[in-house]
C-alpha cells in the first residue's frame, strides 16, 4: 500500500477524554474512531491488525477441530425467556421489538442460540462437536470507558463444546486452554490464567485469561510463590487466628451515642477494635432481605455473595429497607436475636466470641457475643475480599493484587442451557441424557487494545509482528528525488513479491514527519530510502521496539527484511 493513496488519519494530540494508553495510540494512530459512546469504527489499520488477530484465533481454533459458523445477532426474545436469561441479564442486554410487537433482542452472548442448533445432535456418536464463530456482540455497559476495553458493541470469537460426559467437557475445556494460551502468545500478550466467577454464564468452572495493565479493570490476586492467581471475586486467603478473650455468658448492651461506623467504634471509649466487631450489612437478595455478617477490618464482594446464594440480582438495601427489617439505621446493626431474616455470614467470623456489633437500638451496641451462641446464621460462605500481602491459599507467601484486562474467559457450563432447551442425546444403550456444554470467548477489539497497552512508548504504538498492520514501512526520504524513489519503489515491489506487507511512504512530507508517523502506528521495520545514503549504495533498516539500526546494501535491503519477518511471523 502506498501512504498517498491510503486512509491513515494520524493526529498529533490525544482525544480529550482517553484515559487508557491504548486508547490514545489507536485514536492517534488512525486505528479507530468513536462514533458514540462505547462503539468504534474500525479504520483500515485497525481493521488490517484485528483480521490477523481472527486469523490467528481461526488457525488455533481449527487446530483443535472447532469448525466455523456465522449465526445471527438479532435473536428471537422468546429463546432467551426460556432459558431464564431474558431476566436475568437485566439492562445490559439490548431489546426492541419488531413490526408485529415481537420481543427481539440483540446478542449478548450465543449460548441459547447454538444450543438450538444442537438439538439436531441426537446420538452420541454425533458427539463431541466443538463450534465456533467470529461476530458481533452487544452489551449495554453502564460505563463504556477506556477506549476498546469497554464497548457497548464489540466483535467476539466465541466457541462452544457440546460433549456426552463430563470427562468429555473437561477434555474440550483443556484443549480451549491450550489454544488460548497458544493464541495469547501469538499475538504478543503474556497471559495470566486465574479462577475467576461465572456470573450470569452460570456452570461449574470458568478460568480468564488476564493481562496485567494499569488500564485494566479486573483486580487479581496472584502469589509468585506458587502461580496461585484468582479474580478478587473469587480469590481467597490464610488468615493467621484471632485469639479471643474470655466472653460473658450473655451479650452486654452499651450505650455508643455517635458512632456510626466501624472506624468510630474503634476509636469510641470502650468500644472494640475492628477485628472484634461484627460489621452486619443488609442485603435485598432477589426481592429478599437478608443479612450479610463480616469481621469488622473485612470487605465485603458482592459477586462472592451472588454466586454463593445462587441469586441472579443483589443491591444493598436503603435507609427504609434496613430500618424495616432491624428496627434501627445503619451504625447500630446486629443480628443478634434476630429471626425471620436469612443470615450469611463469612467464615472469618466462624467460632469467634466476645464481639461486638450493634444492638438494632439507635446508639447502643452489644459487648460479649458469641457467633455460635447468640447468631443463628443459616450460611458459612466465603464473601471477604482478599487484601495485598495476605498470605496465599497454598503455599504462605505474600498475595500481590494487580489490575488486569481480561482477554479471554472460557467456562464449564455443563447441562444448564441444553435442558432447558431441549438437547439431549441418546447413548449407547438408547437412554437419552442432556449434552454438556461449555463456553468459551475471546474479545477480538479489547485484544487488540491489550497488545496495544503492551506494546508501545512514548513515540507510540510498536506491534508484533504477528498483528502488525504492515510488517514494513518504506520511508522515502525525498519523493521528488527519481533516482530516491525509483529504489524505495524497487525495495517495496521485492518485498511484495516475496509477501511481506509493505507500507510504502511516498507523501510529499518532511523525513520528520514521516518518522514521527511511522513510530507512531508502530510498523515493526522501517527502510529509510535517501539520496545521501544511496549515493554510498545504502538504505537505514531499523527496528521499531529497540530503535535498532544498520545501514543496508541497497540490493539487500528487501532481502534483509524479508528474513527478519519471516523468523518473527511464527
Ligand atoms: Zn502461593
Amino acid at each position: 500500500m502506498r501512504w498517498s493513496e491510503a486512509f491513515i488519519p494520524t493526529l498529533r494530540d490525544d482525544p480529550a477524554d482517553a484515559e487508557a494508553v491504548s486508547h490514545k495510540l489507536l485514536v492517534r494512530g488512525g486505528y479507530v474512531r468513536q462514533l458514540m459512546s462505547g462503539s468504534y469504527s474500525k479504520l483500515p489499520l485497525g481493521k488490517r491488525v484485528c483480521r490477523k488477530i481472527e486469523n490467528v484465533i481461526r488457525q488455533e481454533m481449527e487446530r483443535i477441530g472447532a469448525q466455523e459458523c456465522e449465526l445471527p445477532t438479532l435473536h428471537p426474545g422468546e429463546v432467551w425467556k426460556r432459558s431464564g436469561r431474558w431476566d436475568l441479564i437485566g439492562p445490559e442486554m439490548f431489546r426492541l421489538t419488531d413490526r408485529r410487537d415481537t420481543d427481539l433482542a440483540l446478542a449478548v452472548t450465543h449460548e441459547e442460540i447454538f444450543t438450538l442448533l444442537a438439538v439436531e445432535l441426537r446420538s452420541w456418536r454425533q458427539l463431541p462437536q466443538v463450534w465456533f464463530q467470529i461476530q458481533s456482540k452487544f452489551r449495554d455497559e453502564p460505563r463504556p470507558k477506556s477506549g476498546l476495553l469497554r464497548v457497548r458493541e464489540f466483535v467476539m470469537k466465541d466457541s462452544y463444546s457440546f460433549d456426552v460426559d463430563e470427562e468429555g467437557l473437561d477434555r474440550s475445556f483443556q484443549r480451549h486452554f491450550e489454544a488460548y494460551r497458544k493464541i495469547f502468545s501469538r499475538i504478543g500478550l503474556e497471559t495470566m490464567a486465574v479462577e475467576a466467577s461465572s456470573g450470569s454464564m452460570g456452570g461449574s468452572e470458568s478460568i480468564e485469561f488476564m493481562v496485567r495493565s494499569d488500564a485494566g479493570e479486573d483486580l487479581i490476586a496472584a502469589c509468585e510463590t506458587c502461580g496461585y492467581a484468582a479474580n478478587v471475586e473469587k480469590a481467597v486467603s490464610r488468615l493467621p487466628a484471632v485469639e479471643d478473650p474470655a466472653c460473658e455468658d450473655v451479650p452486654e448492651k452499651f450505650a455508643t451515642p455517635g458512632v456510626r461506623t466501624i472506624e468510630d467504634l474503634v476509636t469510641f471509649e470502650g468500644g472494640a477494635a475492628a477485628e472484634r466487631q461484627i460489621k452486619t450489612l443488609v442485603y435485598v437478595l432477589d426481592g429478599e432481605t437478608v443479612l450479610v455478617l463480616l469481621r469488622g477490618d473485612h470487605d465485603l464482594v458482592e459477586q462472592k455473595l451472588l454466586d454463593c446464594s445462587g441469586a441472579n440480582e443483589l443491591h444493598a438495601a436503603g435507609d427504609e429497607e434496613i430500618r424495616a427489617a432491624l428496627g434501627a439505621g445503619a451504625g447500630s446493626l446486629g443480628a443478634v436475636g434476630v429471626s425471620g431474616l436469612k443470615i450469611y455470614a463469612d467464615e472469618h467470623l466462624r467460632g469467634r466470641s466476645a464481639m461486638t456489633t450493634g444492638a438494632n437500638e439507635d446508639g447502643f451496641h452489644l459487648h460479649n457475643v458469641d457467633l455460635a451462641r447468640d447468631i443463628a446464621v443459616d450460611e458459612w460462605l466465603d464473601l471477604r475480599e482478599v487484601k495485598e500481602g495476605e498470605a496465599c491459599p497454598l503455599c504462605d507467601a505474600a498475595l500481590a493484587i494487580g489490575k488486569t484486562i481480561e482477554v479471554g474467559h472460557i467456562f464449564k457450563l455443563g447441562t444448564k442451557y441444553s435442558e432447558t432447551l431441549g438437547a439431549s442425546f441418546q447413548d449407547e444403550e438408547g437412554a437419552s441424557h442432556p449434552i454438556i456444554m461449555g463456553s468459551y470467548g475471546i474479545g477480538i477489539g479489547r485484544a487488540m487494545a491489550a497488545v496495544a497497552e503492551a506494546n508501545n512508548d512514548a513515540n507510540g504504538l510498536i506491534w508484533p509482528v504477528t498483528v502488525a498492520p504492515f510488517e514494513v514501512i518504506v520511508s522515502v526520504v525525498k519523493p521528488g528525488d527519481v533516482e530516491t524513489s525509483e529504489a524505495a519503489a524497487r525495495i517495496y515491489d521485492a518485498l511484495r513479491e516475496a509477501g511481506i506487507e509493505v507500507l510504502l511512504d511516498d507523501r510529499d512530507e518532511r523525513p520528520g514527519v514521516k518518522f514521527k508517523d511511522a513510530d507512531l502506528i508502530g510498523i515493526p521495520y522501517r527502510i529509510t530510502v535517501g539520496p545521501k545514503g544511496l549515493a554510498e549504495g545504502k538504505v537505514d533498516f531499523q527496528r521499531r521496539r529497540d530503535g535498532e539500526s544498520r545501514q543496508l546494501d541497497v540490493h539487500k535491503a528487501a532481502d534483509w527484511a524479508t528474513e527478519s519477518i519471516l523468523e518473527e511471523r511464527r
